[in-house]
């Protein structure tokens, strides 16, 4: 079986695969699961005390059973950004692992009509 595990930093990519950048997958509603690993490496990224991170950037899931980067009113992460040069993920060395391994370890039914990365040629 093929490995598509990701080091920090990397997105999933096979012969068959490549990320766009399009932004969708951060744009998507729903909730971006961290480890208290990489909260920890996050919190050094950005500088940030570790309890002041885990304070003001995460939450708990809707089931109270993962901690998940906290969102804003008009996204579902708070590290997603819409910039002139196009969407930007704040974190983007040190993104968690649900981000890294979408879509290829990890997806959805009809995934592939929101990921650019997921459409043949002819549909771009
Ligand atoms: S951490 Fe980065 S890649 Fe993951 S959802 Fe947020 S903006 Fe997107
Ligand atoms: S939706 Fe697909 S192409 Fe767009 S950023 Fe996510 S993985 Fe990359």
């Amino acid at each position: 079986m093929k490995d598509f595990s990701t080091a920090p930093g990397e997105t999933v990519s096979s012969g068959a695969f490549v990320c766009k950048r399009c932004g969708n997958c951060c744009r998507r509603e729903g909730e971006v699961v961290i480890t208290p690993l990489e909260a920890d490496a996050i919190a050094a990224y950005l500088g940030v005390d570790f309890d002041v991170f885990m304070r003001d950037f995460t939450a708990l899931s809707a089931d109270r059973r993962d901690l998940v980067i906290a969102g804003k009113a008009d996204r579902p992460c708070r590290f997603f950004e819409e910039t002139a040069e196009g969407p930007q993920c704040k974190i983007q060395c040190v993104k968690p692992r649900q981000c890294r391994d979408f879509p290829l370890r990890w997806n959805y039914p009809g995934w592939e009509n929101d990921c650019a990365g997921g459409k043949n040629d002819s549909q771009r």
